[in-house]
């Protein structure tokens, strides 16, 4: 058996060492620097509250199982959670608006959960100001997780099944052997170790550092206090709750001041985000010492009052009985932040047998363990886990610089109301494509992905807009779809499908692998056969062993051991390294190089009707059909400059991608604009483009499927070569799964009445229920309806009629055959 060491008994350590002993492994080590009774890390001090709903569906499901683990953890007929419900209440109308469309997550995630009016607030929760509360969210299974107890019982169970706990012993070292670890350092010895999963919580930079691991998180104080007795609370038969259940009313959220609330007997618990970020680095914080209590531990500093003084005052403005109550105890209390506000959960990118799950949140702590523990024991978890992977950061965003700034910026917004399009405004410009100066002078809109300037549109194309035929016209929006958003993108797509445009592909991953391995790699890892002559693109995916969709790749064979292959994302590359660095341990005759040459190429998407007129007079190169047909690779010279040019579109028009070597990107782009004059060519932006694509039905991968879904479910099947000789990675499950009546289909929508456009993540309802949720989402200018891709289940078929809440209402809509758009691919072939 694997021999496992976890660092950290905190609320993650001691979930993970228990959902390993649950899935029948049995050699753990658990390594804590401080006392095993309250080791002093971040859960020794949590007050645990526990709202499950999230934006994101995986962070909601690990809340779920998190809340049905704690609720089943018992002792002494005592269990860990106290489920009290949640309540979060706006008081502006904002706020109010955003708790709409938080109650929409709630329903596409399985969480129950109501809208409540003022009074009903006031009536769950008497001490509200009822002049200040504008309305609510209830959560009726939300509540106060006993983080310190169920610790405690985590590690009586675990121990009693024979997990090793050693207590007050500092990991000092990791030991490593050809990019393995083999074993634990401590001041008493090491411990040998096939796998290390550190979850040392914010200590996790230092962990990582020990074997070169950059770990994006930052230590960041947090304000808790204790209140005195408020009379308010007092007399009220706390003491029919079960010993320790010290809560009766829900818990609190008044976001739009940073603050929540708990009640701790007669005494209030009173969090706050509103003030400063207060950084912290963890080594500079000394040993953990052999005495921990609650007011002497390494999470816990000293209590800066003025920092606190604002919420106070507002607090005493929701709930006047605070009015009677003082600040009895307060402290600044250590966790970890992120760039992204995420977890960090799973391998490390360059180091076998090293994992980590830190960063997280008591919330979510024993739906990550339990996705840890899968991944070891079966090699995935059934939750996706991207959104979390550890090697989802690119290399620019592990900079202490980044993850310092980016993190406390996340401190800041904790609480806000965000836009699933709204960018970071700092750090910005990290990485441009060759091409900005261009989209500058052309007016470009950037929004900023994976620290990439992307724009959405170009205020150049505004004029357009006057000459749009009735029938392109752009229907008007909310003012929630308004946001990051232009009529110029229906110009845009206009251009597009009548004329030409150019569109800016730099962001998107491009590997290039090689070697005398490379067709064996990619054999093993794809559903696809990449044994095709050189010159030929494959469409293919990576799957898991469980036919989990891992990503979706274009593999375009360059030479007898080249491929330039097209990714999604920073975890494809670091499976596909991690593969190939395997691959050539185990045959050194095959070995094979994974490159990432994202940032040293560049790519500009070249498509439309008019494309070719374009290329033939910039090029001498043939790109009729039969000198670079569809889905053709071929190497090229537009304007004297050496490119690689690619028959394929996202779009779903005539064109090429053109790659090129960065340097001459400037250059590519002038002369393709120069030849463009005349025949209409524009640039175009990511707003036209994804509702291009969705009109086409082209899936993005991590939006529209992730592992969770197989290939036939999401519509992606024509992608598994049926009579593929080789095995490859996921090919048994596959052979298990349904290709005719899968049990959930991703389905396209269309909005009834031409013009509700939503934004993705919203619940879709059948029969009055819900029953799935939307994925991507557009306003589809060339079928002149609101585009909405779907997760439904397999009786919800074409034609029959479905609703999607959007704001609490529900807006009609169509379950329709896809792609909408020329399913004949007649434009592509041309
Ligand atoms: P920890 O509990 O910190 O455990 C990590 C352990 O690793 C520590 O015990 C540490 O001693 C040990 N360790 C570190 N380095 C080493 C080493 N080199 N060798 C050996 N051992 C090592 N979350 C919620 O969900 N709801 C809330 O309401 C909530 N409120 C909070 C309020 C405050 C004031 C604070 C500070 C945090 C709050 N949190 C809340 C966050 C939550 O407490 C943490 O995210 C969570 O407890 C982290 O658990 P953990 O197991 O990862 O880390």
């Amino acid at each position: 058996a694997q021999r496992v060491v976890i660092i950290g008994a905190g609320i993650v350590g001691t979930n993970l060492a228990d959902e390993l002993v649950s899935r029948g492994w049995n050699n753990i080590t658990v390594v804590e620097q401080g006392p095993l009774h309250m080791p002093g890390g971040s859960t020794s001090h949590a007050p645990g509250l526990v709202f499950q709903t999230n934006a994101s569906k995986t962070m909601t499901q690990f809340a779920r199982y998190t809340v049905k683990k704690l609720v089943s953890l018992e002792k002494d007929g005592q269990n860990c959670f106290n489920q009290v419900g949640g309540l979060e209440v706006a008081t502006t109308p904002a706020r109010l608006e955003e708790l709409k469309r938080k109650h929409g997550y709630a329903s596409s995630w399985g969480i129950e959960a109501r809208l409540v009016s003022a009074e009903e607030c006031v009536e769950m929760y008497p001490l509200l100001n009822k002049h200040l509360v504008l309305g609510g969210l209830h959560i009726p299974s939300d509540g106060l997780a006993l983080a310190a107890r169920a610790t405690q019982l985590l590690i009586e169970r675990t121990r009693e099944a024979g997990v090793r706990y050693l207590d007050s012993t500092p990991v000092t070292g990791i030991e490593r052997t050809n990019r393995h670890v083999t074993g634990v350092m401590t001041p008493s010895g090491t411990i040998p170790a096939d796998v290390v999963v550190s979850c040392a919580g914010f200590w996790g930079v230092e962990v990582g550092a020990m074997v070169g691991v950059p770990i994006p998180l930052l230590p960041l104080a947090h304000q808790y206090v204790k209140t005195t007795a408020v009379p308010a609370l007092a007399g009220r038969d706390i003491n029919t709750l079960p010993n320790g259940m010290n809560a009766s009313l829900p818990i609190l959220r008044y976001q739009d001041r940073d603050l929540y609330y708990r009640e701790h007997g007669e005494q209030y618990g009173i969090g706050y985000y509103g003030h400063r970020p207060m950084p912290v680095v963890a080594a500079s914080l000394g040993a953990t010492p052999k005495h921990v209590d609650e007011q002497k531990m390494p999470s816990r500093l000293k209590f800066t009052r003025e920092d606190f003084d604002p919420a106070w005052k507002l607090s005493q403005e929701l709930l006047p009985a605070l009015r009677e109550s003082q600040v009895a105890d307060g402290f600044n209390g250590i966790f970890s932040f992120t760039p992204d506000g995420g977890p960090l959960v799973g391998q490390a990118p360059n180091l076998d047998g090293f994992y980590v799950a830190e960063a997280v949140w008591v919330t979510h702590s024993a739906g990550i363990a339990r996705a840890v523990a899968e991944m070891l024991t079966t090699g995935r978890s059934e939750i996706d886990v991207a959104e979390c992977e550890l090697s989802r950061f690119e290399e620019v965003q592990l900079s202490r610089a980044y993850v310092n700034e980016t993190s406390q910026q996340n401190f800041v917004e904790v609480y806000d109301i965000i836009h699933p399009l709204q960018p970071r405004e700092s750090p910005r410009k990290l990485r441009i494509s060759p091409f900005y100066t261009r989209q500058r002078e052309l007016g470009a809109f950037f929004l900023e992905l994976g620290a990439w300037e992307r724009p959405y549109w170009y205020e150049a194309n505004a004029e357009l807009i006057k000459y749009l035929p009735a029938k392109w016209q752009p229907v008007e929006r909310d003012a929630w779809s308004a946001r990051y958003y232009s009529p110029i993108a229906a110009a845009e797509a206009w251009k597009t499908r009548n004329a030409v445009a150019m569109y800016d592909m730099t962001s998107f991953h491009r590997f290039e692998v090689s070697g005398p391995g490379a067709v064996h790699l990619l054999q093993r890892l794809t559903t696809g056969d990449v044994t095709t002559k050189p010159g030929a693109i494959t469409y293919t995916l990576l799957l898991n062993d469980h036919g989990g969709i891992r990503s979706d790749i274009f593999v375009a064979r360059l030479d007898d051991d080249v491929f330039h292959v097209g990714a999604n994302t920073a975890i494809d590359l670091a499976y596909l390294g991690r593969e190939a660095r395997r691959q050539g341990q185990h045959t050194p005759s095959r070995w094979v190089q994974v490159r990432d040459i994202t940032g040293s190429t560049c790519c500009i998407g070249l498509w439309g009707p008019r494309a070719r007129d374009v290329i033939s007079a910039v090029s001498a190169d043939d790109f009729s059909n039969k000198g670079l047909p569809y889905f053709g690779v071929k190497r090229a010279s537009i304007a004297g400059i050496p490119v690689t040019t690619m028959r394929k579109s996202y779009v779903g028009e005539l064109g090429w991608e053109i790659h090129a070597s960065a340097e001459y990107g400037q250059r590519l782009w002038d002369a393709l604009w120069q030849a463009g004059k005349s025949h209409g060519l524009i640039a175009a932006g990511r707003s036209a483009f994804n509702a291009l694509r969705l009109e086409k039905g082209y899936r993005t991968w991590g939006t529209d499927m992730t592992t969770e879904h197989d290939p036939y479910e999401a519509g992606v099947g024509f992608a598994v070569k049926a009579d593929k000789k080789e095995d490859y990675v996921g090919k048994a499950a596959l052979e298990c799964r349904s290709r005719q009546t899968p049990a959930r289909r991703l389905r396209c929508l269309t909005v009834d009445d031409g013009r509700s456009v939503v934004l993705g993540k919203e619940p879709v309802y059948h029969n009055s229920k819900p029953v799935g949720y939307v994925t991507s989402a557009a306003f589809g200018y060339t079928v002149r309806k609101p585009i909405a891709y779907a997760w439904l289940p397999g009786r919800v078929t074409e034609g029959e009629a479905v609703g999607i809440e959007y704001f609490g209402r529900q807006i009609q809509a169509t379950v329709t055959s896809e792609p909408l758009y020329d399913p004949q691919m007649s434009r592509l072939h041309d």
